[in-house]
């Protein structure tokens, strides 16, 4: 694992959670492995960094400890000690920048948190207790996969781009839930990677967010999924729909993904996604922004492998002219996302209640 982890893939952009917040960070390929900018942790961290030029030496205080760091040096000073990191720093620009198990280093010192990598997000992991403080947002479809369309044109992954996006903003800012995005902007993800995604983070629930397609135009509502066989027809026209994001993937994708037996990865939550559902339509029925169509399961792919909690919601029907003049606008789709973020919450008080008590 810790291989994997510092034979990254450049990525061009990264994220380091801290704390509820989001701090882009700086980063450049040196030899194939991606370098964080030191100085890109301060806004986050606030430590001071003092820099002794002659040896190209920077010297990281924290409270009380410090950390030692030498251009182009692997061996590391931590309080008093010394550790030999597999790569070393480097100044470029008249920058540092620090790679992958440095960075592991100073959390571990500094935070009494080792890091980790997950997509494009830098994440901190520590004793936490069974709560519910970090959850995944999957905002369905995007890129070459647009989902399903409306008469008037609307496409799917925008629609859910917009809600997982005020969502995430809901719970973070008023509940202190650290949200994570599978995606952030319009591009496709494989439904595999998006379960990977929120495995490496350790998050303790997972909601993938869709609009709805029927046949009548009139159809309306909400739906709320969790996983397990299709129990009826029409829930597995709706899967049949959602699973055909797999058309998108090439073949080595798709391999993984049909060579993944019904592991029953989630039958190990299924009350517990059960009762998300549940918290979720009760949080859409209070409001009676829309019509609530109750709970459903069925057999999604992006909740198969997925290994927590996990529901996906199909919030309202992009086939119906009047709902898609509607999903353009933001109050329409903040409104839901209020409702959907009331349901979490409820999730998280019942759940915390529940393994802790
Ligand atoms: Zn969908």
């Amino acid at each position: 694992m810790y291989i994997e982890l510092i034979l990254l893939l450049i990525i061009n952009s990264f994220t380091f959670k801290y704390e509820n917040n989001s701090y882009p960070i700086d980063n450049k390929a040196i030899e194939k492995f991606s370098y964080f900018k030191l100085t890109s942790f301060q806004p986050a961290l606030n430590f001071d960094i003092s820099i002794d030029s002659t040896f190209q030496r920077y010297t990281i205080k924290y409270q009380n400890k410090n950390i030692t760091l030498i251009n182009n040096n692997p061996w590391i000073k931590i309080g008093n000690e010394f550790v030999n990191s597999p790569l070393a720093p480097q100044v470029v620009d008249k920058n540092l920048y620090i790679p992958f198990p440095v960075l592991n280093e100073l959390c571990k010192y500094f935070l009494d948190k080792t890091v980790s990598i997950a997509g494009n997000y830098i994440i901190l992991y520590g004793e936490e207790g069974r709560h519910i403080k970090r959850i995944i947002i999957d905002a369905g479809h995007g890129g070459k996969d647009p989902g399903a369309v409306g008469y008037a044109g609307l496409q799917e992954k925008m629609v859910t781009l917009d809600v997982a996006k005020m969502v995430a903003e809901k719970l973070s800012s008023e509940n202190g839930i650290d949200c994570i995005l599978t995606r952030e902007i319009d591009t496709f993800i494989s439904l595999g990677k998006r379960a990977k995604i929120a495995n490496d983070v350790e998050a303790s629930l997972f909601l993938s967010i869709h609009c709805n397609a029927g046949k009548r135009r009139s159809a309306t509502g909400a739906e709320i999924y969790f996983l397990s066989p299709a129990k009826t027809t029409w829930a597995r026209a709706v899967e049949a729909r959602e699973n055909a994001s797999l058309q998108y993937e090439n073949k080595e994708e798709r391999s993984e993904l049909q060579s993944i037996l019904w592991d029953l990865a989630q039958t190990e939550f299924l009350k517990e996604s059960n009762t998300l559902a549940g918290k979720l339509v009760d949080g859409i029925s209070k409001s009676n922004n829309i019509i609530n169509r109750g709970v459903l399961q069925a057999n999604f792919c992006v909740l198969r492998k997925v290994y927590m909690p996990a529901c996906l919601v199909e919030i309202e029907f992009i086939s119906n002219p009047e709902i898609e003049k509607k999903m353009r606008t933001d109050e329409f789709k903040s409104k839901i996302a209020t409702d959907i973020a009331n349901g979490v919450k409820e999730f998280k008080q019942w759940y915390e209640m529940k393994v802790n008590n």
